[in-house]
């Protein structure tokens, strides 16, 4: 038995933060992972940044709704899904990503969550556990599931290492160049063609 487990931000939809501080002219909200490493710090400078902006989860996710998956990425998710149990596994949060999961037909989602008061007001984050992604590969494992696994960032390799097969999705020259032994590829046919070799069952395109 095999699962697909995919990663969401930069191989589904944009990356929701990138995308939202765009969509709100807020500046500071561009800043990821890469510009403050910690990622709780990172995280409460964002949620004081909404707060400040008297931004709101009803407000976050009517902007978010203006998002759109990637070209592609809704009939690449219905050919996954006809051919494999599809797990989307990702560092966002219910709340944010509730607008695009919408879009893509509402895939199982394993992620993050707010806390939000009655007010609408984001008072803090829940992460799920240490290392989720590579965890839930674990998990399937245990479950004797055979795993492949697409992402397109550093905080996805220890997920794609742990896979029985993993996969760089559009990742940046960085990553493929640090993790060589995945094969790294940016169009959905190319990806549809690596799932294909990676499982062990004959599956039509
Ligand atoms: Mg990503």
């Amino acid at each position: 038995m095999e699962i697909a487990c995919l990663d969401l931000e930069g191989v589904l939809v944009p990356e929701i933060w990138i995308a939202f501080s765009e969509l709100t002219g807020i500046e500071e909200l561009r800043a990821t992972t890469r510009d403050i490493p910690d990622y709780d710090v990172l995280m409460k400078q964002r949620l004081r940044l909404l707060n400040e902006h008297h931004l709101g989860l009803p407000d976050i996710q009517k902007v978010i709704a203006e998002l759109s998956p990637m070209d592609g990425a809704v009939e690449f998710v219905d050919w996954l899904r006809e051919r494999f149990q599809v797990v989307i596994l990702s560092d966002t949060f219910y709340e944010f990503s509730k607008p695009l999961m919408r879009q893509l037909g509402w895939p199982t989602l394993l992620c993050h969550r707010l806390d939000v008061d009655e007010q609408g007001k984001v008072v803090d984050y829940k992460l799920r556990q240490k290392d989720p992604k590579r965890q839930c590969v674990k998990a399937f494992h245990g479950l004797n599931y055979r795993v492949i696994a697409a992402g397109d960032s550093y905080n996805d390799t220890t997920m794609l290492k742990e896979a029985n097969a993993g996969i760089l999705f559009k990742a940046p020259q960085n990553v493929t160049e640090e993790f060589p032994q995945f094969p790294a590829v940016n169009e959905y046919a190319e990806l549809k063609a690596e799932f294909i070799k990676a499982s062990e069952r004959s599956l039509a395109m």
